[in-house]
């Protein structure tokens, strides 16, 4: 295999790796969805050596389990591992916070406005599919604005997680993030003041965990006798 296959190869892996990522992302794939090879090489004209390569990484990722018997599904995370994850947002989302300075800011001026009033359009419109893509989409802008590629990948990979979480734990049925938050973060930013902005960040990310039920999974023991107890 000359160098340009291999090129082309990784591309199209990556091109069918961002195309799954982003239907999870958005809860167009579920958790617990079966992800069938031969539905996957038809739906995105691929080829099947390009998709195993693709479920592979994914797996990898922990987006993707492979089960023996079953093939792949899409990942369903634990309520421990959701806890780890929100912990590593929090260190990750701060120290990408800290690396973005006023030039960064003035840089990226016209897309974070343009971000902003999408986000608005798509909450004022109530399409929960495109506010779980744009309200997920700030925090990777944010990724994008701070400059540090190695932050931003890892980034990318714990939203489509925090996705996951989302469709599997999220008390209501109500968008996770709220703009006014999101616009807190940004104000505080554009004075220069990133002290606020890791403040304003935590808070929200706080607040996002608290809108997921991670005690469901109370021991049965323990339900049962509180159920129990008044009867
Ligand atoms: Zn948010």
């Amino acid at each position: 295999m000359d160098a340009r296959t291999a090129t082309s190869k990784q591309l199209e892996v990556q091109r069918i790796v961002d195309v799954l990522s982003r239907a999870i992302a958005q809860h167009r794939l579920r958790p617990g969805t079966r992800l069938v090879e031969a539905q996957i090489v038809e739906a995105l004209k691929a080829n099947r050596n390009h998709v195993q390569a693709a479920l592979q990484r994914l797996a990898l990722q922990r987006i993707v389990t492979i089960e023996p018997n079953r093939g792949a599904l899409v990942a369903q995370p634990d309520a421990a591992e959701a806890r780890e994850i929100f912990v590593a947002r929090r260190a990750i989302e701060r120290a990408i916070i800290e690396c973005i300075t006023p030039a960064a800011m003035r840089k990226y001026r016209q897309q974070i406005q343009g971000h902003i009033q999408s986000e608005r359009k798509a909450t004022s419109a109530n399409d929960r599919r495109d506010i779980v893509r744009e309200l997920s989409e700030f925090h990777l802008l944010l990724g994008r604005v701070s400059g540090n590629q190695v932050l931003s990948e890892i980034l990318a990979n714990l939203m489509v997680r925090s996705s996951l979480i989302v469709a599997l734990y999220q008390r209501n049925d109500v968008p996770s993030c709220a703009s006014d938050e999101h616009e807190q973060i940004i104000s505080a930013l554009e004075q220069g003041d990133r002290e606020r902005a890791v403040r304003a960040m935590i808070a929200h990310l706080d607040e996002l965990e608290s809108q997921l039920d991670l005690d469901g999974s109370l021991t049965p023991e323990v339900d049962l006798r509180k159920a129990l107890a008044d009867l």
